[in-house]
């Protein structure tokens, strides 16, 4: 069986400067990935060449056979990659009901995730639908965050930190609304520098160092000590 999202050799620029180098990376069905790493290994930068907003440079991206690393960010958003950017970026000025219907353009036809179903997996949001999208809590607006990118019904969610600036409770809240996003049949690649967090959740992790991937495995398999060792760049 062929992978759901096959990422192969992937090189990114911006102008001259090189921050990919030959990633290669496999996600499956119900898989949850997470990529960890320091600042600046390039996590955010495999998000974005991933999602056409980096410029890749070489290698190839494949969801379920598709070829999407020629494609422009909005036609690979319509092909089933959705990203849950750092920072949110939510529409300060629309409601958090507004923000999250702005997802739903990008989707192709019928799917499982709808208002109703999203009010579900974040009840305060039914709640809070009327209310401007600033003024929630910032762990409310990454919930709003992970709404919207789902709304557009993909295969596979990338979140990008969705752990920055929150307290733990928070992180934990947000962290278990996960099963039932893989259950529903959507893929998920966490990027992370919260290792805790990211392991609990990840069935593969692949840790990211200047700009490669130097440790793939299943958290269970590669243990803490070599996941810290390959975070911290001890070789
Ligand atoms: P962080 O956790 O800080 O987001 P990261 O692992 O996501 O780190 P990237 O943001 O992908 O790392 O950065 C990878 C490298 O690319 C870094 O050396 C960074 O300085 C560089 N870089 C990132 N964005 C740009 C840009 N817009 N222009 C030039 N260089 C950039």
């Amino acid at each position: 069986m062929s992978a759901l999202l096959q990422v192969t050799g992937l090189t990114a620029h911006y102008g001259d400067f090189q921050a990919l180098f030959g990633v290669d990376l496999t996600l499956d069905q119900g898989q949850t990935l997470a990529i960890i790493g320091a600042n600046g290994a390039g996590k955010t930068t495999l998000m974005r060449a991933i999602t056409g907003i980096a410029r890749v440079t070489g290698g190839s991206v494949l969801l379920d056979g598709q070829r999407l690393d020629r494609m422009a960010a909005p036609e690979i958003l319509h092909a089933g990659v959705a990203m849950v950017p750092e920072g949110r970026r939510l529409f300060p000025s629309l409601t958090v009901e507004e923000n999250l219907r702005i997802g739903a353009h990008a989707r192709q036809g019928s799917g499982f995730w709808t208002l109703p179903r999203i009010h579900d997996l974040f009840p305060v949001l039914r709640d809070r639908r009327d209310h401007p999208a600033t003024a929630l809590s910032g762990g409310q607006q990454q919930m709003v965050a992970i709404g919207r990118a789902l709304m557009a019904n993909p295969r596979v969610l990338l979140c990008d930190e969705l752990s920055l600036g929150l307290a733990p409770v928070v992180i934990r809240e947000i962290y278990a609304a996960f099963p039932a996003i893989r259950d529903s049949g959507t893929a998920i690649v966490v990027v992370e520098q919260d290792i805790g967090q990211a392991l609990k959740v990840a069935t593969r992790v692949h840790c990211m160092m200047e700009g490669r991937i130097t440790l793939s495995g299943a958290p269970a398999d590669l243990g803490r000590e070599a996941i810290h060792d390959a975070y911290f760049g001890v070789r």
